[in-house]
């Protein structure tokens, strides 16, 4: 099979053409899901007869569960009900796109939303303010399956010189991380940065600083642009935390998170009572921090490439082996906010933050009461 997809390699001056015809005022909208995976995204697009001004002026839709693993043929109707809505950076303005919450036949949340109860969370302790800011990392493959650019059935030298790399030898894919970047700007996705990681093909973007529920909502959305980019150029994105066993970095999806008292001077004794809360509760945390319960964490949280053992909490400043670390900065300055170095790049962000707000603020068990 060929590392690049054979759509990529389509006629795209052609493809200009069309895209630049004028649309009749009316609108294209794409609804976009996470499926019964808990981890694949899906989208479909319809047309509004003229563009939507705000999220209330999009109607709700269904679509078939029974093709997306999310309910029986017999009864395969699904919700989508529209939660946020961003600019489409791919037909461009008035066009959109809307994340959605999808709810079962009889309106009850599908298995993988986790949306609902991490709204519930964060609009019961609104009065902390609570920021995140999470670091998606990710690897690009070819469509063998094999990272974008390594020798074909081997491996590239070793780690060391791809870290914030430039240069051909050392760059692999940046053409990708561009035009997410700048797509996510476009279409209103809080993106603050990106870099190139330890492992060749491997990079981050940051999303943040976003207040509550919108942090999930707007990572979900860039994951979407960032498979859509790939899809464009005929390439792969994987989020498995550990891509490559061996001596090569996992991926992660560290979680910085800050209340209001934290951020104001004399902040840092919270960000202290917070870890320690945490620290309580380990195990909870562990099992809601990827899409199998610790199982895909085993393979990334080894107490090497910059993780710390899955079997044990620890913190400190600057520590970039600890579950926990309070950047240098921060400690200096004695207020700020803190990292959760273990949710997995396939974590769901809803989860991962309703669970820090859980167990630092509301003094609750981390996971899924019911
Ligand atoms: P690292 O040094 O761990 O690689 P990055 O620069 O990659 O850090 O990411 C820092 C993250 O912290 C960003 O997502 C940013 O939005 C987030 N962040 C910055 N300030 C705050 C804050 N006060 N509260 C919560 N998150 C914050
Ligand atoms: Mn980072
Ligand atoms: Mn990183
Ligand atoms: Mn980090």
């Amino acid at each position: 099979m060929e590392s690049v997809s054979a759509c990529s390699k389509l006629n795209k001056t052609l493809r200009q053409h069309y895209l630049s015809l004028p649309q009749g005022g009316k609108c294209q909208v794409t609804y976009i899901w996470i499926d019964g995976s808990g981890e694949g995204l899906r989208s479909k697009t319809r047309t509004l007869d003229t563009e939507p001004q705000s999220l209330a002026a999009i109607p709700e839709w269904n679509f078939d569960g029974s093709s997306t693993d999310q309910s029986k043929g017999s009864n395969s109707d699904m919700y989508l009900v529209p939660v946020r809505m961003f600019r489409d950076p791919f037909i461009l303005d008035p066009n959109k796109l809307v994340l959605c919450e999808v709810l079962k036949y009889n309106r009850e949340p599908a298995e993988t939303n986790h949306r609902i109860s991490c709204n519930q969370v964060m609009e019961a302790t609104k009065e902390h303010c609570v920021w995140f800011g999470m670091e998606q990392e990710y690897c690009l493959l070819g469509m063998e399956g094999h990272p974008y650019r390594w020798p074909k059935g081997g491996f590239p030298r070793g780690q060391g010189p791809y870290y914030c790399a430039v240069g051909a030898d050392n760059v692999f894919g940046r053409d990708i991380v561009e035009c997410h970047y700048k797509a996510c700007l476009y279409a209103g996705v809080k993106i603050c940065g990106t870099n190139a990681e330890v492992m060749p093909s491997q990079w981050e973007f940051q999303v943040g600083p976003c207040e509550g529920v919108a942090m999930a909502d707007h990572l979900w959305v860039a994951r979407f642009i960032l498979h859509r980019v790939c899809e464009d150029f005929g390439l792969l994105v994987t989020m498995d935390p550990k891509p490559m066993t061996g001596n090569w970095n996992g991926s992660g999806c560290h979680t910085n998170i800050s209340t209001k008292q934290m951020r104001e001077e004399g902040g840092l004794k919270y960000i202290e009572q917070a870890i320690e809360k945490l620290s309580r509760r380990h195990q909870e945390h562990i099992h809601v921090y990827d899409q199998h319960g610790g199982e895909d964490n085993k393979r990334r949280l080894t107490g090497h490439h910059e993780t710390a053992d899955i079997h044990s909490f620890s913190s400190g400043v600057a520590n970039r082996g600890a579950s926990v670390r309070i950047p240098r900065q921060v400690g200096k300055d004695g207020c700020g906010y803190f990292e959760d170095r273990r949710p997995a790049a396939n974590c769901d962000p809803y989860r991962v933050t309703e669970a820090i707000v859980r167990t630092c603020i509301l003094d609750a068990e981390a996971g899924d009461i019911n």
